[in-house]
Formats: structure tokens, sequence, C-alpha cells
């Protein structure tokens, strides 16, 4: 038996366990109870603390631990023990977790730090704790596999499961086993919320005259595929990039679910999360801003972004459409001050990103991410809008500062010019595109100051540079961009934002629009080959083992990695026969530790005779 994992959603994974009689099972997925009678699968079984545990030869010195000595915070000792890091199972189990439902700190603490502990490329197995409700947070929080023993609880209580929640048939009432959360009683129901096989051409009424065994059978059959609808559902959303996005909407179901989503470890997601995806950011509740890809875009645009050299700044509102300068709205107002265009560094004011500027519209998630727009700021948006600007202020210096905004973005530029001491001109009075306003911005143009300038094509390589800085941080920004200790002499050719840049008549790089990043050809990697003599140790670099790969990296051919690296980054690789560019499929410390499944999808290789 083998399981490795074939990609990454943030915290969360599609696996595959290849059973010794050459089934396969896609996880996250349940297993039945005969799956740990594969005699070669290897399971260790994890103690959970404080527990009750008939696996006594494992863990022999936990398993002895009085409660009474219960910690208030989890004991590391069984987690971080040295005898685990070294085994190499392919399965771990994580049992009795039961206890903990509702208790969401310790629930969410203890899967994250086992899920820490074992080997990346292992699968977590968590026992009588899957519900329909909760096992999309669960797979969040990095578990693999499932099994019904949740459901059978559930069927004995009398509790039918939904995604919503839980519900007592009338007909049962077993108030003598453990309930982590009070179900609602179902009662006068005229039909089932459900079209399972069980459900269909059934109603609550149909169950009037059967026996207890007959109704336990009926809840339990529902129940199960409840849960395997769900799974099924968590699978294709992990594909598709967007479970974070489901999990956000799914938490809502009940509180502790809620909380379960809110308290875990941002370090362990922050370790996983991958920087640029193919789907949409949504950021529909308050709880968005606390994303990693939020904070990080804002990290990013402190530390890694500089300014072009101009002295006037235009703060422009975001627009629903993205890229910005290709809504309608920016398009009038650029076409507006079009011919002192050369002069203006354009930033758009925005939520939950912050501040966005012009240079880095492109980059993900900025041209990809939405929120529901009713023209009103929570006090959230509205401090954490004031906090961008004011820290982009605070680093980013300008003679005149426009600020062609109005309504909330007013109110937040305002706030920030009084406590920096600064004097904005503010030129919009009846909207962003209304006639006065745009005359405002035309007449505003005269007051400039147009000592500084740019020029359009060297705001094309602007982009260029600003784009590879946010995504390989600035010394290897430098280091692709370098010729003889000048900058290259790149010809940036289409239609914007599908540019592509050569150097003489090679390609050597391209904006990539589905994930919203810099694409780097062969002829890029050679040049950093050039500049800096070996690629690795460098950022966003891989060392692998000699040999030509095709296709893919595999984990076990690499031998070192950068930690900034996380999945779907584009990465720079070197071994002693090739070099070569490709997109990570995993974190940089995951590549070093896992021994199975794929490091890197290999988008471009050259041999090294
Ligand atoms: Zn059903």
């Amino acid at each position: 038996m083998r399981f490795e994992v074939l990609r990454e959603d943030g915290t969360a994974r599609l696996g595959l366990i290849k059973l010794t009689d050459k089934r396969e099972i896609r996880t996250p997925s349940i297993i039945s109870e005969n799956f740990s009678n594969d005699p070669a699968i290897k399971i260790y079984n994890l103690a959970s603390y404080p527990h009750i545990t008939y696996l006594k030869n494992y863990f022999e010195s936990i398993t002895s631990q009085d409660r009474s000595n219960y910690p208030d915070d989890l004991p590391n000792q069984f987690l971080d023990d040295k005898n685990l890091q070294d085994q190499t199972a392919e399965v771990y189990v994580l049992p009795y977790v039961n206890r903990y439902l509702g208790d969401y700190r310790r629930l969410s603490l203890m899967l994250t730090k086992t899920r820490d502990s074992i080997p990346p490329d292992s699968a977590l197995f968590l026992q009588a704790v899957a519900s329909p409700e909760n096992v999309s947070i669960l797979v969040y929080h990095g578990v693999d596999l499932f099994d019904y023993v949740y459901e059978k609880i559930a069927a004995l209580r009398g509790v039918y499961l939904t995604t919503d929640g839980e519900y007592r048939l009338k007909n049962i009432n077993n108030q003598k086993i453990f309930e982590p959360q009070r179900p609602r009683i179902f009662e006068h129901l005229a039909e089932f919320p459900c079209n399972c096989p069980a459900c269909k051409d059934k109603t609550p009424a149909d169950l009037d005259d059967k026996s207890i065994r007959d109704i336990i059978d009926f809840l339990y059959m529902h129940n199960c595929y409840a849960l395997n609808a769900e799974i099924k559902k968590v699978r294709y959303l992990i594909e598709e990039e967007n479970i974070t996005e489901y999990v956000d909407k799914q938490c809502r179901s009940s509180p502790w679910i809620t909380a379960l989503y809110r308290v875990i470890d941002r370090d362990f997601l922050s370790r996983k999360v991958p920087l640029f995806r193919r789907s949409y950011l949504y950021a529909n509740t308050s709880d968005s801003f606390n994303r990693i890809e939020i904070k990080n875009f804002n990290d990013r645009v402190m530390e890694r972004y500089q300014k072009p050299d101009l002295d006037n700044l235009l703060i422009l509102p975001c627009s629903a459409r993205k890229p910005y300068s290709l809504s309608p709205s920016h398009r009038t107002i650029i076409d507006a001050v079009l011919p002192f265009r050369k002069y203006l560094h354009e930033v758009i004011l925005t939520s939950p990103l912050g501040i966005v500027p012009r240079e880095l519209e492109l980059i993900y998630p900025a041209s990809a991410y939405d929120i529901p727009v009713t023209g009103e700021w929570t006090h959230e948006e509205v401090e954490w809008g004031r906090d961008c600007l004011k820290r982009f202020l605070d680093k980013n210096k300008y003679k005149k500062i426009i600020a062609h905004v109005e309504g909330p973005y007013k109110d937040i530029c305002k706030s920030v010019e009084d406590e920096l001491g600064l004097s904005f001109s503010y030129t919009c009075e009846d909207g962003v595109t209304g006639d006065k306003s745009l005359k405002n911005l035309r007449d505003i143009m005269s007051e400039i100051d147009t000592d500084k300038k740019i020029t359009n094509n060297e705001r094309k390589f602007f982009v260029i540079r600003s784009m590879l800085s946010y995504q390989f941080g600035r010394r290897m920004a430098d280091e692709i961009l370098l010729d003889n200790g000048g900058d290259l002499n790149l010809r940036i050719r289409g239609k914007y934002p599908n540019m592509v840049a050569f150097i003489g008549s090679k390609q050597f790089l391209k904006i990539n629009m589905a994930y919203r990043s810099v694409d780097l050809t062969i002829n890029a990697v050679e040049n950093v080959k050039k500049v800096k003599g070996d690629i690795f140790p460098g950022d966003y670099t891989v060392s692998i083992e000699d040999f030509v790969p095709l296709g893919d990296v595999f984990n076990v051919g690499v031998i070192d990695a950068d930690e900034q690296i996380r999945p779907n980054d584009l990465v720079l690789f070197e071994g002693k026969k090739a070099i070569g560019v490709g997109r990570a499929r995993i974190s940089g410390w995951e590549m070093v530790e896992a021994r199975k499944g794929s490091a890197i999808n290999v988008k471009s290789v050259k041999e090294i005779p």
C-alpha cells in the first residue's frame, strides 16, 4: 500500500492510495473498516490526549498518564516524539477524537500539530468524527481519511445528518448518548431535505409504523450517503482550487464550526497556502480579511515593491471589472489624464487588498478577487484601508497627491491626510466619471510636478520588473533582468495584459493570466545562471539530483529547496545534468521532507552537456 499527494489547495490535499490488490482510492475519502486488514498497510496509531486507547504497545508511557493532569495546552510530547518522526507509515490514525467535537481550540490544535508532526506524504486518518457538516473543515485541517462511525452513532441517536446541521426524528430520542451539539427536532415534516437513495420516495410519515431497527438502518444509510456526497464535493473543490471559499461558507452552519475555521493556526496555513491561484478569491465575510493571500499581498507591496521615480500620486477607487485599467471607469479616467499620465503614479484603494499599485494590478489576487459591493464599508474595511494607505504613504514620498475618490474612499483619504500632515487634492464632485469630476481632474494637471516622467516603454518594463519583484523578491528580479551591469534590452509585445517579452527573437518571459503571474522561459533561467553562476541556492530555487527531468520532478529527486516556495509558485531548478523552470506542486519544505509524489511540474528544461 502506498499513499501520495496528487495536489494541494492550501491546507487541503488530493491524494491517492494504491492498495496491494491494485485498487485505488482517491482522497479525501471514507475508508471502510476492513481497509486496515490489508496486510501491506502500516498504520501507526497516534495517541490523542487525554485518551482511552487499547493500543498500548506504541505509546505505552503516554497511555499511562493520568487524566487529572490534563493541561491547558495540548502536550507536544507524543507529537514531537522522535520515534514518530522516524517512522515511515503511509497512514497515521488519530483515534477517539470525537470527544473534542465542539471543543474547537483543542481539536484545531491537535489536528494541525499532528499534521505538522507526521511526514507530509503520509495520510492522516481521523476516526469517528466526520459528518456532512464538518468534513470540509476537517479536510481544511489537513485530514485525508475518515470513516462512517459518526454516521452510525448519529443513527443510533435518531439523528439525521445534513450539511446544514443535525436533526432528530421525533420517533427516536436516546438522550443517554453524548451529543456535541443538540440537534433540532424534525417534527411535522412533510418530506426529507435530501434525494439520496434512502430518502428518495420516502417521507417522515412513512417511518411512523417502522420498527426502531428499521429507522436506525434508514438513518445510517442516509447519513452515509450524505457524508459521501459532501466528500465528493470537497474533492471537486480542491481540484478547482476553491476549497477555502467553500469552507468559509460551509462553516457558518454552526457557531463551533465557524470557530474551528477561525482559530486554525496561521503558521500552519502560511506554510501551505498558495499565493497564486487559477480561481477567484471571494472576500464575502469579515473572516476574509484574515486570508493569508490578502495579508501576503499587502506585505509584498510594502516589502518587495518599489514605486517608480515619479513625484505625483493619483489615488483611484477600485472597479468591479479586473484588471482595473480595462474597466470602463478607469478607461474614462485614464483618457482624461492621458497627456499627463507620464508624470503620474497611480494606485488603487480597495477592500480588502488595501493599496494596489497600478503595476501590480495583474498579480493574483489583485486581478482575481471580488467582494460584495454595497457602497458602504464595514468598520474593519475602513480601518484596514486606512492602515494600508498610511503605511504606503509613510514609505513612499510624493510632492503632489491627488485623490480622485468619493464616499468611504474619500473618508479614508481624509483621515490619513490629517494623520500624516499631508495635503491631498480632491477632484470628485459628481461620481468618479462625472463631467465635473473629470474636469476637476484635468484642471488640476496644471499643478503637478513635471520634472520626472516615465515613457510608455519604460512603464511596460516597470510593470514586468514590479511583477517579478512581487513574485520572486527584488534580488531574483534583478538577477532575471540583469545584463552586463545594466538592464536587459527586452522587447515587450502583445496587447495588455497578455504581454510577452523577447530578447532578440528569443522569448524571455510572459504574463500568465491563468495564474496571474509571470512565466519565465528557459532563456530567462539561463540568464540567471549567467548572472549569478549557480542557480541554487537562491530565492524560489530547487536543487535536484543528477538527471534530466521529463514532465515532473519527483520529491525523491529533490536535494534541497527554498523554504519560501508555496504550491503554484514558479520555481527555477538546477542539477548537474539540467537546469529548468516549472510550477511547484507543493511547498518547498515539503519537497525536502516528502519521499513520494511530484514536487515540480516542469515547464521547460535544458540539458547541461
Ligand atoms: Zn438522504
